[in-house]
């Protein structure tokens, strides 16, 4: 009896200690039992510049945290090399030429369901807090949220002492965290469903202290006429002149892109904290990657390049292992299936994209093909990309013509940092890969017709079309 109650008293102390260690605070839990799921995207965050992801610098403890925790995707891929088609596709679970919002004046296909609307049925709470312009309602990814509040950011041209537009605030990091962890404590009276995105590495990259210090011990700007890119005194995604810059620059931009996702990381530690893990689904991502000169300019949107659809990825929370490692690579877009089943298991049909929770066994499933795509990129251009086992092709079409531009074949095994580009496929794997390329494009191509068409732009797909998907990678 004694031992009994010996064991008693110490499986209560384990379990006091377990809960204390791997929980965060000020749990507040639906009182339908049904998990709350947590979205958080990060614009511009590249996998290589996070300690999940391997980078030296200690720029996402909060994120590595997290991954300790569950599961940490290596190789995970945007649909998109800018926010708003990448976003959409998070939210409605399509590639982007099938959501339809591919520029900057486009918004998602009217007949597109998002994650929120598919949450709001099932009775979630719903909140969005976007620091983003393409949170604007007329682009759609506000669809299904009953709270979306979106900042953007005050005109940099704004005169001093100018009172900003109605409606434009400085969307950094903390205020929007604020209202993230105001809205999660607040008691729910069900089960919520919550989508942060931060703004802060986007270009130009703000000097966060005491990180930008921490990360490079000179200055930010040495002398009248350096480049200044905490302002923003170039525009997005360019180095004028292409000329060669100096190492001093590129060690300064990279240290200030460092303390942004250093700052924005803190943030997510806030919002963290009012996150119960055992009754939540947790799921942290980013839009896309950044350009930070390995093509010789900075910023994304251009070029589909491995910088700017790599991304980190993690998921933890109830139902989530713990301190695993994916290997295999995946696509973003499959985060929509993945929270729908984290929200409500049955009762559902399955959208398009595989939950990521197949990788919650102990079976690594292999990869397929993961693609990309950017209808408006290289000023008007169309950039299409595939990528599998360690190999990525992409193509390159002028907006105007239609006509093949360029072809490019990269090896992340021996190039990580596709510094070196082929334009024929070398490899019976590139051939391979160059045909489902092809065969994708002219479904997607159909696809972004089809939603071009306002008097027949229903691309819901039949049973042929999504046996063709299946056949090439696409539904898993
Ligand atoms: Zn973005």
């Amino acid at each position: 009896m004694r031992s009994r109650r010996g064991l008693l008293l110490l499986t209560l102390v384990l379990a006091v200690a377990w809960a204390s260690s791997d929980r965060f605070d000020a749990p507040a839990v639906a009182p339908d039992g049904r998990l709350d799921v947590v979205l958080i995207t990060v614009d511009c965050l590249r996998a290589d510049h996070t300690g999940c992801g391997g980078y030296g610098r200690d720029t996402t403890p909060v994120l590595d945290g997290l991954a300790r925790k569950g599961v940490c995707f290596e190789t995970a891929l945007a649909t998109c090399d800018w926010t708003l088609p990448s976003l959409a596709s998070i939210l409605s679970g399509l590639p982007p030429s099938r959501h339809g919002a591919v520029r900057t004046s486009a918004r998602l296909m009217p007949e597109v369901r998002t994650l929120a609307e598919c949450m709001q049925e099932r009775g979630y709470a719903t909140a969005g807090f976007v620091a983003s312009v393409f949170g604007d309602p007329d682009c759609g990814l506000g669809q299904g949220f009953s709270i979306f509040n979106v900042c953007i950011n005050i005109p940099r041209d704004l005169p001093a002492g100018a009172p900003p537009p109605s409606g434009v605030e400085d969307a950094n990091a903390a205020l929007v965290a604020d209202r993230a962890v105001r809205w999660l404590q607040a008691p729910p009276a069900g089960p919520r469903f919550l989508w942060v995105h931060f703004l802060d590495p986007h270009y130009p990259y703000a000097q966060r202290e005491p990180y930008f210090s921490q990360f490079h011990p000179s200055p930010a700007v040495e002398k009248a006429g350096d480049p200044d890119f905490r302002f923003g005194a170039m525009p997005n995604g360019v180095w004028p002149g292409g000329e060669p810059m100096p190492e001093r620059f590129r060690e300064t931009m990279i240290a200030l892109y460092d303390s942004e996702v250093r700052y924005t990381d803190e943030a997510i530690g806030r919002v963290l904290a009012q996150v119960d893990l055992a009754h939540t689904f947790v799921a942290i991502a980013a839009d896309h990657g950044e350009q930070l000169r390995e093509r010789g300019w900075i910023g994304h949107g251009l070029s589909c390049s491995r910088q700017e659809l790599h991304v980190p990825l993690v998921l933890a929370g109830a139902g989530v292992p713990q301190g695993r490692r994916v290997r295999t690579a995946v696509s973003l877009v499959d985060l929509y299936s993945t929270l729908l089943t984290a929200a409500d298991a049955s009762g559902f049909a399955p959208p398009d994209g595989a939950p990521l929770e197949r990788f919650f066994g102990s079976f690594e499933p292999e990869s397929g093909p993961i693609y990309s795509d950017d209808q408006v990129a290289h000023y008007g251009d169309r950039i299409y990309s595939v990528f599998e086992a360690g190999s990525r092709a992409a193509q390159r079409f002028d907006g105007s013509t239609g006509s093949l531009m360029q072809t490019s074949f990269y090896d992340w095994k021996s190039d990580p940092q596709e510094l070196s580009e082929a334009h024929d496929p070398g490899t019976v794997q590139q051939l391979e890969l160059l045909g489902k390329l092809d065969r994708w494009i002219g479904l997607m191509q159909t696809a972004l017709r089809a939603g071009g068409d306002p008097t027949g732009r229903d691309i819901r797909l039949g049973p042929g079309r999504l046996a063709q998907l299946r056949d090439l990678g696409y539904l898993r």
